[in-house]
């Protein structure tokens, strides 16, 4: 029955999508596969995120937002790997917590999580003024309460009081390298919160040599949890690190400087 329903909505709402089977199958399978990680997505919700497609394929002429734009690839590459993210947060932060996507792009995997869950605050940071603007834009179609967009570097923002540690969960995906990303996302992370890093393929040697930068910025690695997203067979895992300790003042370190020089043992 929900499947049904889902089909035919999605269907009659997306204007942009391609008006075929595949497409109808497609959707509803959204449903489903989320379901698969853990993630329960109302029939409601499945519109919005078929809202979000149509308008990331619309700005993406003019905002260079993703090479992806078919819907089936859109679903399982942007949505379902956002989603995925999920089973690495503890319930609270699911419930009523506040997290920061770092380096965003067009909201992945910051929105995503926050259509499946409505009640957590979200600040989506993103250094290039064009894919801000179009987070603004889709916060505001998507009517997402509780959602700051902020357009800058992880470097600087980091240093602002009302954002350095204080989120309980920080993410990002598809952003740098482990030891570059410790720096841009571990300032942000409270004390006892938690950074949670979309990776794929082999990355023991990239772990390797973040272990230094991890530790340095008051982390631990805390586990890699294996991501099984249907349709996608390579190695998809999330990198959580917990945050043990404050962050020393002096990090991050100037705009460009954590991925020029990522923090390593001498
Ligand atoms: N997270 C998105 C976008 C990945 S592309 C996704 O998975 O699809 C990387 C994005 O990070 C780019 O949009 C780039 O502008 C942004 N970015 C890179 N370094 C950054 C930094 N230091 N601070 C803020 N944003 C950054």
């Amino acid at each position: 029955m929900l499947m049904r329903s889902a089909t035919a909505s999605l269907h009659e709402r997306t204007a942009s999508a391609p008006a075929d089977a595949t497409c109808d199958v497609s959707a509803a399978r959204l449903i489903d596969d989320a379901r698969a990680l853990g993630v329960c997505l109302s029939d409601a919700v499945a519109r919005q995120f078929a809202r979000y497609h149509a308008e990331l394929v619309r700005w993406n002429r003019r905002a260079n937002l993703t090479a992806i734009t078919g819907w089936e690839a859109v679903r399982t590459r942007h949505f379902l790997d956002s989603l995925s993210a999920a089973a690495a947060l503890p319930a609270t932060t699911l419930r009523s917590g506040e997290i920061i996507d770092i380096g965003s792009g067009a909201g992945f995997p910051g929105i995503p999580l926050k259509l499946a869950h409505p009640s957590m605050r979200v600040t989506l940071v993103e250094a290039t003024a064009k894919k801000t603007a179009f987070l603004t834009h889709i916060c505001a179609a998507l009517d997402l309460q509780d959602t700051a967009t902020l357009n800058g570097r992880a470097e600087t923002l980091a240093r602002e009081p009302d954002l350095r540690e204080r989120f309980d969960v920080a993410l990002a995906r598809a952003v740098a390298d482990t030891a570059t990303l410790a720096e841009l996302t571990l300032p942000f992370a409270r004390v006892g919160g938690l950074v949670a890093l979309h990776k794929k393929g082999d990355i023991r040697a990239e772990l390797e040599r973040a272990q230094c930068a991890i530790e340095t910025l008051g982390g631990a690695l805390r586990e890699i949890k294996p991501v099984n997203i249907p349709g996608l067979n390579d190695d998809r895992a999330l990198v959580v690190l917990e945050k043990m300790r404050p962050t020393p003042a002096k990090y991050p370190r100037r705009p460009g400087i954590p991925a020029k020089r990522p923090l390593a043992r001498l």
